[in-house]
């Protein structure tokens, strides 16, 4: 980092802090970030910045100085209360932004007193993070719910380097038209030296709305990114397609009580192709035209009856949000309308989960599914895609995937790529991938699994990191 320390903030801190009958535990977060970002944080004795998830009665800054003693950086707490948590987090990031930005219009809220939340809680994160960022730090903001810190960190006189990352997709500029508080959004954006999106339609979708505001010109088009001029400062905006620790996950899927557990996960279907769906519980993730694309494919492919299972694994996410709740007993329904139109003795058409795996579970479930069915209506990139594949190892899965997944821009070619809005196009994608031939599905794996070794996590921290030095300090 050419002797930069690092200072990352994100919504969550990578630690969990929970409580053990009478005794607190502090245990390492899990998910894609925190496996790439913490060797780096490590190796340069950074700083992580966020929410640790419980409130005041835990003693947080003791169990957190002890986790990152021992884990070589520091973590700096960000207190939040109900009211925090309700308007900024609930409120403003997951019933606006959200959907919002997954082009979702019709689920969205557009609420003063959520906005008002989300920009004191900014504004709160900056403050902490004043406190600890030196003159040299690179400082890495992430995601939808803290857009507004960069510009609150410059209020308070911060001239560091500053990038941020949108884990979720940017939306078109027609659709942002309708959030009345758009421009502070955008303005606020322009205050990071770096904005990385996960594909090009997202920068694009960037680049073309802040193109209208008056004071911003586009000064160069280039393959990674778009050179903005805002007043005095040049804003970089690039794209940098977020990946999964190939080599960890191979290595993973390999093991011996992997191989047991897809084994018997197999056996219990008896010969049949399972085919995979895995999402967390959310509107996003096209779960109903999912099951609706399965019963036509049962339909114009009949011989897919008693032969084929759709396991379908949906983890309990945002439990608190009527929405969510409202959407689970949606999918409830749908399921047992298409099992008790289909199931034989015997056989029963779509598995349905509600709970999450574990790890060993979770990739044996990779490993032992013939088909991976991945149809969001909109997705920033789904690491589940490239998970699946990179736990392909005999390289005889499918991979049935959205147009609408950022994951689509680089696996596209070997994907069997659908519109989830298409019922009927979904429905032959899955027929085709049941009939594939061996030899097609190990082609279409392997050159899949190559691309993804090449482009794993690693080198999209290496790609950011390396354009947040590039992008050169504030003048
Ligand atoms: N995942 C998990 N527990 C489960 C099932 C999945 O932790 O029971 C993980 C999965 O390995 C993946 C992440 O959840 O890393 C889902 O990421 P994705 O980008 O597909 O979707 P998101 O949930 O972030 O919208």
């Amino acid at each position: 980092l050419a002797g930069h320390r690092l200072v990352v903030v994100s919504n969550r801190l990578p630690a969990v802090i929970r409580q053990d009958e009478d005794r607190w535990e502090v245990a390492p977060g899990s998910g894609g970030l925190v496996t790439a970002l913490e060797p780096v944080v490590r190796a340069n004795s950074g700083v992580w910045t966020g929410w640790p998830g419980c409130g005041g009665e835990a003693p947080v800054e003791a169990l957190l100085d002890q986790f990152g003693e021992r884990r070589g950086y520091r973590l700096i707490p960000v207190p939040l209360d109900g009211k925090d948590v309700d308007g900024f987090y609930h409120g403003f990031s997951n019933e606006t932004l959200w959907p919002l930005f997954h082009d979702l219009l019709g689920h969205c809220q557009f609420r003063s007193s959520t906005w008002q939340d989300y920009q004191r809680v900014n504004s709160r994160f900056a403050e902490v993070m004043s406190r600890q960022v030196g003159d040299n730090d690179l400082v890495w903001v992430h995601d939808y719910q803290l857009i507004l810190v960069g510009a609150e960190l410059r209020r308070l006189g911060c001239r560091n380097n500053l990038g941020f990352f949108l884990h979720i997709p940017f939306p078109s500029p027609d659709l942002l038209r309708r959030l009345p508080w758009k421009e502070p959004l955008l303005r606020g954006l322009l205050e990071y030296n770096l904005i990385g999106f996960q594909t090009l339609r997202d920068r694009r979708n960037f680049v073309n709305s802040v193109n209208l505001l008056d004071d911003v010109q586009i000064i160069a088009r280039k393959r990674y990114h778009t050179l903005l001029q805002y007043r005095d400062r040049v804003v970089r905006a690039g794209n940098f397609p977020i990946s999964i620790d190939v080599a960890d996950f191979e290595r993973r899927a390999r093991a011996k009580e992997v191989d047991e557990a897809a084994w018997f996960l197999h056996e219990n279907l008896r010969g049949r192709q399972l085919i995979l769906g895995i999402d967390r519980l959310d509107y996003t993730k096209g779960l109903q035209q999912r099951f609706l694309a399965f019963e036509r494919a049962l339909e114009i492919c009949p011989e897919m009856r008693g032969r084929s299972s759709l396991l379908q694994i949906v983890v309990p996410s945002r439990t608190l949000v009527p929405e969510y709740q409202r959407h689970k007993e949606l999918l409830d329904r749908e399921v047992g309308r298409i099992n008790s139109r289909f199931a034989e003795s015997g056989w029963v058409p779509i598995h349905y989960q509600y709970r999450s795996l574990d790890s060993v579970q979770l990739l044996a479930h990779y490993r032992a599914s013939e088909i991976a069915l991945i149809t969001p209506l909109r997705d920033g990139m789904n690491l589940v895609a490239k998970e699946y594949c990179a736990c392909s190892i005999d390289n005889n899965g499918v991979l049935i995937l959205s147009e609408f997944a950022g994951a689509a821009d680089q696996m596209g070619t070997d994907a069997l790529l659908v519109n989830p809005y298409d019922v009927d196009g979904t429905a032959e994608a899955i027929c085709k991938a049941f009939h594939m031939p061996l030899e097609e599905r190990q082609q279409r794996m392997r050159r899949l699994r190559q691309d993804l070794r090449r482009n794993d996590v690693h080198r999209w921290v290496g790609r950011f990191l390396q354009d947040l030095v590039a992008a050169g300090r504030v003048s």
